[in-house]
């Protein structure tokens, strides 16, 4: 009686050797070609010394290896990036490598021993195959549910996204509104008045045309602000870093503002002790965020000090403080303020002109370039309190 079991345990190693030869070798199995011969191989060894317990006279079972060593298969064929037509090509080239191996013994057993061979190797593949496509489907569910979250997830950040530019447009239209309709107004008064010779020249009319100039200066301004925050938030913005004197960066600042300040009879304030000399910065970001939180501390202060001081705070951080005696804001308004166009009611109802809502959304963003952080602390009535935390390196720049 022929012992095909016998054939196929000497074979192993030839089998396992024409297999990943056909396999690398097939054009529909691109996937292979990538990967190491150990790779391509996995357990198929183990597999055929399964199939020989199987095929072996004795009929004793090594099912539990065969099933456990296919389910191990379709999770690594997941992992390599096998497509599933792959898979089923590998299997077909198994069978076809073991039964042109095995040609010659089964070309001398009988018709019933060659029939129990081929019942018993092809019930084996047909185990393999589906213990394979079985954790192999698994994993790619797996894999597609993760897909699914992400996608769930940039789906709802790019609705957000969305909904606060549509937020943030609809803002600027608004914001737009007010001062176009003024030009508007302002010019057909002009307009009107310049064809009567009796008021031709006269003061109602010039003060027209201020009127209409102080209104294209808000709205150039507002443009221009709508146009740096964007700029910020598209990233365009590049840091031209030097180590930085903080006391004369500020000098520079109030320099340009105390006349403001001076109307309304308000004291600036500088102390920088020790004097911070070398910071590694960018010395007109961080003028710009200067300029915009000591003007903030003038326009809502109507009496007192303004105080710009500055800390070494540890090996690492130093601090920027800006510190008013004006209306303060009201503790619900503390995180609003820091989006663009929000104005607090406090200072709205106190009538300030030239306003634009955008101020703090760029040091926000100037904040965050410099890689520091900006924390408020407000009394209405009393006072605010604006600190930026910056590092005294900028990392990866
Ligand atoms: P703007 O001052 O042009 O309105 P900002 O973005 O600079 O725009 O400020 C947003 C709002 O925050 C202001 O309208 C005001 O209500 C409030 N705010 C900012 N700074 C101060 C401050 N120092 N004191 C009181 N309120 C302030």
């Amino acid at each position: 009686m022929t012992d095909f079991s016998q054939a196929l345990q000497g074979k192993i190693d030839i089998i396992t050797e024409n297999w990943i030869e056909a396999v690398r070798s097939d054009e529909q199995i691109e996937t292979a070609k990538q990967l190491t011969y150990t790779s391509v191989r996995d357990s198929l060894p183990i597999v055929l010394q399964a199939i020989v317990t199987m095929l072996s006279q004795s009929e004793e079972s090594d099912i539990g290896t065969l099933v456990e060593e296919s389910l191990e298969h379709g999770t690594v064929r997941a992992k390599q990036g096998y497509d599933a037509e792959e898979i089923a090509r590998e299997y077909r080239l198994l069978r076809r490598v073991i039964f042109d191996a095995l040609e010659p013994e089964l070309l001398k057993g009988s018709a019933a021993e060659v029939s129990r061979a081929y019942r018993l190797i092809d019930a084996a593949l047909d185990e393999v195959i589906a213990d394979c496509f079985k954790t192999y489907t698994q994993a790619r569910f797996q894999e597609l549910q993760e897909l699914h979250n992400q996608l769930q997830l940039t789906n709802q950040e790019l609705t957000r996204l969305f909904r606060a530019s549509q937020e943030n447009l609809s803002h600027l239209a608004h914001e737009l509104k007010t001062p176009l309709t003024s030009i508007i107004g302002y010019s057909e008064l002009f307009l009107r008045q310049i064809n009567n010779p009796r008021v031709k020249d006269s003061a109602p009319n010039l003060a027209h045309i201020d009127k209409v100039l102080s209104n294209g200066r808000r709205l150039l301004r507002l443009i221009n602000d709508t146009l740096e925050i964007s700029r910020y938030d598209a990233g365009r913005i590049k840091l031209q870093l030097s180590a930085t004197n903080v006391r004369s960066a500020i000098g520079t600042v109030v320099e340009i503002i105390e006349p403001l300040a001076k109307e309304k009879n308000l004291e600036i304030v500088v102390e920088c002790t020790p004097v911070l000399d070398q910071v590694m910065t960018d010395y007109l970001r961080l003028q710009q965020i200067i300029t915009n939180l000591t003007s903030n501390a003038i326009r809502y202060t109507q009496a007192g000090t303004i105080t710009i001081k500055t800390e070494l705070l540890s090996d690492e951080q130093w601090s920027l403080c800006i510190t008013d005696t004006g209306i303060g804001i009201a503790s619900e308004d503390c995180d609003r303020i820091f989006q663009p166009y929000f104005r607090a009611d406090s200072s709205l109802g106190s009538g300030i002109p030239d306003t634009t809502g955008l101020g703090l959304a760029i040091v926000v963003r100037l904040v965050n370039l410099l890689q520091g952080k900006i924390e408020l602390v407000s009394e209405v009535g009393v006072g605010s309190s604006f600190t930026v935390i910056f590092p005294l390196e900028l990392d990866g720049v």
